[in-house]
């Protein structure tokens, strides 16, 4: 394990089964022992009405494991100062572990500057941001926004409420009957009138894994800019913000085994450096007098007030915990276990599983003949395995397949062969029911 800071060592399950190169934070070649990285969640021992806890929710928000949550708590009792502003240690310690996250997400996303990398309170939060400072400033009567069916409401909403008061229009390019975005009608939906297009990279109602470098190409071409959606997935596979060439990224740290109310918006410096403040206090500012205020360069300028800086810590110490596994290996792990639960829920009699896209993550929402998507969540936790049931803030693409409801059974690179199994037995118990 390397060094967090103030002397705490993160040691992972990886660490011990992979030999992890920690002066890179990537793991080697070896497979890791994902048996034993499973031992480094707490909860995952635990027992929930009665039998022991199948977690398959991950897509709502992942397990934070012992290292992050100890890490948190070492920064509450030991090292809690407000930061950036104090000349006393407590204080320079507390900015340097804090502003050492911005650097640990700027490598996990391959982003080119710190300065790109903003802190806000989660993926929503960071639309928002772009929606109003961006898209406020940019957009003009006419000009068009293009989204997806299979949008998240969060990448729909601030669109909305950005396209009334700008008089901008919203576009929405379709998904057809397997999940899979429609690019010939995408193509046909954009034009030089397109401003910015804003896409989901992985759908959490889905689990489609967006062809999101052909698209952003296509919007190049036609001049618009292109923001992620990238809360479901930053978790799940290497992600390089360079390299896929999107304008902004955005995710939530409670996604990606850290803790709630935080996440990151990264945006390409020149567009940041152009954009007005979203909300206003101290530390986003250079000189404030009644006269005018003058405001901090980016990532500063996005940043006003006294911020989570435990939960920040968390995040970066969350980070080096999954780059401790590699981000690859996740995803073959991932991989591994969606293919088994696919073949064995697809085995169940009266299950069918909701579409079936081009590449998918570990996601797989499903239906009973007979059975609304409530009760198989409520009699599933009765059982002990959580799964969500409902249209996961995703109306729309439920419209498309005319369902009000699914249950969705998400994985994560610590789920196991025995969470599948106890899945699918729970599912032949919720029949016996009707
Ligand atoms: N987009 C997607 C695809 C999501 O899955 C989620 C979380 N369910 C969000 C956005 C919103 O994330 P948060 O609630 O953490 O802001």
């Amino acid at each position: 394990g390397a060094d967090v800071d103030a002397g705490t060592n993160v040691v992972t399950g990886a660490d011990m089964a992979t030999g992890t190169n920690t002066a890179t934070g990537e793991s080697t070649t070896h497979s890791p022992d994902f048996a034993k990285i499973r031992l480094d969640f707490p909860v995952l021992a635990r027992e929930v009405n009665g039998r022991p806890l199948v977690y398959l929710d991950s897509a709502a928000s992942s397990q934070m494991p012992a290292q992050v949550a100890e890490r948190i708590d070492h920064y509450h009792r030991y090292e809690h100062a407000n930061v950036h502003r104090g000349i006393h240690t407590l204080s320079q310690e507390a900015t340097d572990a804090f502003e050492q996250t911005r650097d640990r997400v700027q490598h996990f996303l391959g982003a080119a500057n710190r300065s790109e990398i903003i802190f806000t309170s989660g993926t929503t939060d960071s639309i928002n941001l772009v929606a109003h400072s961006y898209g406020g400033s940019t957009l003009r009567p006419g000009d068009e926004i293009l989204l997806t069916q299979m949008e998240h409401h969060a990448n729909i909403v601030p669109w909305q409420m950005i396209a009334e008061r700008t008089g901008a229009k919203i576009l929405v390019a379709d998904v057809d009957e397997h999940g899979n975005l429609d690019l010939d009608d995408l193509r046909t939906k954009l034009s030089n009138r397109t401003k910015i297009v804003a896409l989901v990279h992985v759908s959490n109602a889905l689990g489609t894994v967006n062809p999101v470098q052909t698209i952003i190409r296509m919007a190049r071409e036609q001049g618009a800019i292109v923001l992620l959606d990238g809360a479901q997935s930053a978790p799940h596979q290497p992600v390089n913000v360079q390299e896929l060439d999107c304008d902004f990224y955005a995710f939530s740290a409670h996604k990606v085994c850290g803790p709630t109310g935080f996440g990151i918006l990264y945006g390409k410096k020149e567009l940041l450096e152009a954009m007005p403040p979203y909300r206003g206090g101290g530390e986003m500012i250079s000189r404030v007098s009644f006269e005018g205020t003058t405001y901090e360069e980016p990532p500063f300028r996005f940043e006003a007030g006294t911020p989570p800086i435990a939960a920040a810590i968390g995040l970066g110490a969350a980070i080096e915990y999954l780059q401790s596994i590699g981000m690859e290996q996740i995803a073959l792990r991932e991989r591994e276990l969606l293919e088994e639960a696919t073949k064995k829920l697809a085995a169940v009699d009266g299950l069918r599983i909701i579409g079936n896209p081009a590449e998918r993550s570990a996601v797989l929402p499903f239906v009973m003949d007979g059975i609304h998507a409530s009760d198989i969540g409520t009699l599933l936790d009765k059982q002990g395995i959580a799964v969500r049931t409902g249209h996961h803030c995703a109306q729309p693409i439920h419209d498309r397949y005319g369902l009000d409801a699914t249950a969705r059974a998400s994985f994560a690179f610590y789920n196991s062969s025995e969470d599948i199994d106890r899945l699918v037995e729970g599912l032949e118990f919720v029949k016996t029911f009707f």
